[in-house]
C-alpha cells in the first residue's frame, strides 16, 4: 500500500468508526469462491455464511452483520468487496457498469470524499478494482441475483462499457 493510500486508509477507518458501522446494517456482503478461502484462512465463518441466490454473509437479530462487533469488522483485512468499495456500489446496465455513490445522508465518509478529490479519486479507483474482481469472481446466476438487490439513496457518478474492463 502507498504512503498516501495508507493515509486516507487510516483517515476512512476512523470516520468509519465514529459512524459505528451504518452500512454494515443488513449488509449481506457477497462472497466469492476465493474471498471464501481467504476469510476461512484466519477466521471460522462457515456459519455465518448463508445461500440466498448468492453466498453471503448472515445477519443478527439485530439487523446488523454477524461479523460486526460493536464498531468493528472481524474481518478487516480480507472483507467483502462491496464493503471495500463502501461507499461506492455497483449496477450493470445495457452492457455497462455503473458505479453509483451512497447519498451523504446515509454514509457521514461521502462529504469528505466530495471535500477531497484526490481522496475521491482514490477511493474511486479502490473500488472500482475491488467491484471488477467480484463481478468476474462470482458465478453468472449469483451475479444476477445481485443486480436484483436495489441500492436506494444513491447516486450514479461513473458509466463504463462491459467490454472496457480490464
Ligand atoms: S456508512 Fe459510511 S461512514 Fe459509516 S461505516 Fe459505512 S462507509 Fe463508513
Ligand atoms: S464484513 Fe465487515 S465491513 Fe462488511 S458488512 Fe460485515 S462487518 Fe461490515
Amino acid at each position: 500500500m502507498s504512503l498516501l493510500a495508507e493515509v486516507w486508509f487510516d483517515i476512512f477507518s476512523r470516520i468509519c468508526e465514529r459512524c459505528g458501522g451504518h452500512c454494515c446494517y443488513e449488509a449481506h456482503p457477497p462472497l466469492t469462491e476465493e474471498r471464501i478461502r481467504r476469510i476461512s484462512a484466519s477466521t471460522d465463518i462457515g456459519g455465518r455464511i448463508e445461500q440466498n441466490g448468492y453466498r453471503r454473509l448472515r445477519v443478527r437479530e439485530d439487523g446488523f452483520c454477524i461479523i460486526l462487533n460493536h464498531t468493528r469488522c472481524l474481518i478487516n483485512a480480507e472483507k467483502p468487496e462491496t464493503c471495500r468499495a463502501g461507499p461506492f456500489t455497483f449496477d450493470i446496465r445495457n452492457g455497462k457498469l455503473e458505479i453509483y455513490l451512497k447519498k451523504e445522508s446515509i454514509c457521514p465518509l461521502v462529504g469528505h470524499l466530495k471535500y477531497y478529490p484526490e481522496a475521491y479519486r482514490h477511493q474511486y479507483e479502490h473500488a472500482l478494482c475491488h467491484l471488477i474482481s467480484l463481478i468476474k469472481g462470482l458465478p453468472p446466476a449469483e451475479l444476477a441475483e445481485i443486480l436484483k438487490v436495489d441500492e436506494p439513496e444513491t447516486e450514479k457518478v461513473a458509466e463504463i462499457p462491459l467490454q472496457d474492463l480490464s
